[in-house]
């Protein structure tokens, strides 16, 4: 079986490690070269999209700013998982808000900005401080401005002006700060029957609006339920199929959205280790109209993303089931270049492991990795 990944990055490498053991052969299409490539290899394929469509039994992204004739190519061929739909809604905020109100699933409040009169609006009706986002364009926290009082409202107004004005398509909402205890998310995976199976929730952190560590720990049974709620509510709205995650705000126990992603998500890398069948398997299964894998935890996992590093001490290793894995990019500054996967039988050894890891992983490379361990030991 064949599946064309729209995408080259380090989702579709490891849609593609995961599909070897089903017989599954991932294909990537760079959309930015044009090229037709084995996403683990690199090797170039002399083949137009065209072909890479007609040949494929399924098609799917790893990630939501596609351009759009490449979108509508791929719908037409009746194989593309989950849709050009749901690509869109993930890849506009716009979108994405209203599907979330459509679907009855809590989103932070926002207000649409076009034109200055909205900021002005926004600050109204939703108060200081404020985050203002790029519509379309933003990924790891990138396209985002802080309003935090009247005194800043010319300055961010002048960077986020010059922003829409680079860009016709792109348009801005401006959220109220959400005052959040924690950052949670939950991946979910949706067959053509339309069954459903959903991870353990997640807890991340975010250092500068990038991920830097998730944990999949027993999470308190209220919280993982909202979260299947949210999850079955948008994937039944979106009829969609494949894995889906959806970022959330913990705020005083009341998960509300933050955002989508019609994908294999980071926060969902700990289940290369933690579960019998991970993201990446679960989502080729999904497309590929097999039946779907557990999504059990074996035991508290965690996952650690390297961040602009080109290589880890090999100690990381040496700890127990701790595993890394590399994407195989050029080393830049804050690049998510890999991460370190590791599951525990309980979340007192998960706290041992991170306290462990943290003698030979420095603190400014990797936050959290000491507190974190030292928190699950107490617990
Ligand atoms: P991703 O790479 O996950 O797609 P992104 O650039 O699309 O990231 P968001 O997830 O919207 O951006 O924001 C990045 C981070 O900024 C969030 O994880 C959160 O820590 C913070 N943040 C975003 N929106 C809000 C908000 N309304 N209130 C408080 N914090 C926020
Ligand atoms: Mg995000």
């Amino acid at each position: 079986m064949n599946i064309l990944v729209l995408g080259a990055g380090q989702l579709a490498r490891m849609m593609s490690l995961a599909g070897a053991p089903l017989n599954i052969g991932v294909l990537s299409y760079d959309v930015g070269s044009g090229q037709l490539l084995h996403p683990l290899t690199r090797h170039v394929f002399d083949q137009t999209l065209v072909q890479a469509i007609a040949d494929s039994d399924a098609i799917t992204a790893e990630f939501e700013h596609i351009p759009d004739e490449v979108l509508s190519q791929c719908e037409a061929s009746g194989k593309f998982y989950p849709g050009k739909q749901a690509v869109k809604v993930g890849g506009d905020r716009a979108l994405e808000k209203a599907l979330l109100e459509q679907a009855g699933v809590p989103c932070a409040a926002y207000q649409l900005i076009t034109e200055r009169a909205h900021l002005d609006l926004a600050i109204a009706v939703l108060g200081f401080p404020l985050v203002i986002k790029t519509c379309q364009a933003g990924y790891d926290g990138k396209g985002q401005w802080r309003l935090y009082a009247e005194a800043d409202v010319a300055t961010v107004w002048a960077q986020v002006a010059a922003f829409l004005a680079a860009d016709a398509l792109h348009s801005i909402i401006a959220e109220r700060m959400v005052p959040f205890q924690r950052e949670v998310s939950v991946i979910g995976v949706r067959d053509r029957l339309g069954n459903i199976a959903i991870y353990p929730v997640t807890e991340n952190e975010h250092v500068n609006g990038v991920l830097t560590l998730s944990l999949a720990k027993a999470i308190e049974g209220e919280i993982h339920q909202q979260a299947v709620e949210a999850f079955s509510r948008l994937a039944s709205a979106l009829d969609y199929i494949g894995v889906m995650a959806i970022e959330f705000f913990d705020v005083d126990g009341q998960l509300i959205v933050n955002e989508i992603a019609p994908r294999v998500h980071n926060s969902g890398h700990w289940t290369q280790q933690g579960t019998l069948c991970c993201q990446f398997e679960n989502h080729l299964r999904a497309v590929a109209g097999l039946p779907l894998g557990s999504t059990e935890a074996i035991g508290p996992s965690a996952m650690i993303n390297v961040l602009g590093q080109a290589s880890i001490p090999a100690e990381v290793l040496s700890v127990a089931n701790v595993t890394s894995h590399w994407y195989g990019k050029a080393c830049r500054p804050g690049r998510k270049m890999g991460h370190i996967n590791m599951v525990a039988g309980s979340e007192a050894l998960l706290g041992e492991k991170l306290l462990a890891l943290s003698a030979f992983l420095p603190g400014e490379s990797y936050p959290g990795v000491a507190q974190r361990g030292g928190e699950l030991m107490r617990e």
